[in-house]
């Protein structure tokens, strides 16, 4: 263990833009196959001995955390399919300069692990939620769930964990007629519902071309039932923008990198699950850290290519509808 200094080298990248935010992948495995994200028979998983083990992940954090990372959202593929979570979550929240532990899921497992997770010192979640009609769950997400995943978003609540944002990518013919019935979530509890562009990646060009809209059609189309007005959003480090109905207790979001792109305050880099610190979601520039880690640099040495690597972020991304900007097969590779 070293002893780090709080105070001194923050990242930050060739456009002066502080990197506070890590988002760490634990899995590229996922017990969905959502049309958007995954092809149904799944994709080549990574061996055992190429993904990062709990402490390797902790001994990068803890470096991230010496140079100026403050928060960490675990993600994947599903974090929860992955055995323990809680034991890395434990071992984050240790680490002196974290401030934030926060996770993404779908959901599916969190009921039965969540207890276990709080205890460890998880403070926040964001859930996935695509559909509010189980059949239609299954048309999207290829398997089962819609009640688990409900029964999650309860559990967290009881918990303390709200106000919970829930994710929607929102997918015209498949599920847009839903925008309302979600918006209609956040009136009455505190839920963020955030509605998502889907992105193009290399597993879902054509679904993406015909399925696109825009965050502005999706505002327009709930503003038109009743009348939005911008609110801040919940504590978090998102690029969203929230807007609410005027008696509502919670907000709709929209996440748009397409429409409108947010990289001029990005504040995040991603650790892959294989150990390859990714510096945009949409670029190929990456940097491994697996290998320097397992040939046994010090948390120094990790944050000293922690902090040349910002040399090569790129000052924004590239998206185009129905065009992959990078190799990138599917989210589940880098975390989304
Ligand atoms: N399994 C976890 C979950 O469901 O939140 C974490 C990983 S998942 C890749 C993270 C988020 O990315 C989910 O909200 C998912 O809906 C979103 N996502 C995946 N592929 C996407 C795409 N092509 N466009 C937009 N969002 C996408």
């Amino acid at each position: 263990m070293t002893i780090v200094d709080l105070t001194r080298n923050q990242l930050s990248d060739s456009f002066s833009r502080p990197i506070t935010y890590l988002r760490v992948s634990v899995t590229d495995k996922c017990n969905l196959r959502c049309v958007y994200c995954m092809p149904e028979g799944g994709l080549d998983w990574l061996r055992r001995d190429e993904l990062l083990s709990y402490e390797e992940i902790v001994d990068l954090v803890r470096a991230a955390a010496s140079v100026g990372v403050r928060a960490i959202r675990l993600t994947g593929g599903e974090p929860l399919v992955r055995r323990d979570l809680h034991r890395l979550v434990e071992g984050i929240a240790a680490i002196a300069g974290i401030e934030d532990i926060a996770l993404s899921t779908n959901a599916v497992l969190l009921e039965e692990q969540l207890d276990g997770l709080v205890a460890a010192g998880l403070r926040r979640v964001n859930i996935s939620l695509d559909t509010l009609r189980e059949e239609r769950f299954y048309e999207i997400a290829k398997r089962p769930g819609l009640d688990r995943v409900l029964r999650g978003i309860d559990a967290a609540i009881a918990a303390g964990l709200g106000p919970i944002k829930l994710n929607c990518v929102v997918m015209r013919g498949k599920n847009d007629d839903e925008i309302e019935a979600f918006a209609e979530l956040a009136r009455d509890r505190e839920l963020f519902v955030r509605f998502i562009e889907v992105m193009p990646v290399h597993e879902n060009l054509g679904l993406q071309r015909d399925t696109y809209i825009s965050a502005d059609e999706i505002l327009e189309r709930i503003d038109a039932i009743h009348a939005l007005r911008p609110v801040p959003g919940p504590p978090g480090n998102g690029p969203a923008r929230y807007f609410a109905y005027e008696d509502a207790k919670g907000a709709v979001g929209v996440i748009s990198p397409l429409s409108h792109d947010y990289c001029d305050r990005c504040n995040r880099v991603r650790l892959t699950a294989d150990g390859r610190l990714r510096l945009c979601l949409f670029g190929n520039h990456h940097i491994d850290l697996r290998t320097p880690l397992r040939a046994g640099a010090t948390d120094q040495e990790i944050a000293a290519i922690l902090t040349s690597a910002m040399g090569i972020k790129p000052e924004r991304h590239h998206l185009k509808l129905g065009e992959a900007s990078s190799q990138m097969r599917a989210f589940s590779e880098i975390g989304g």
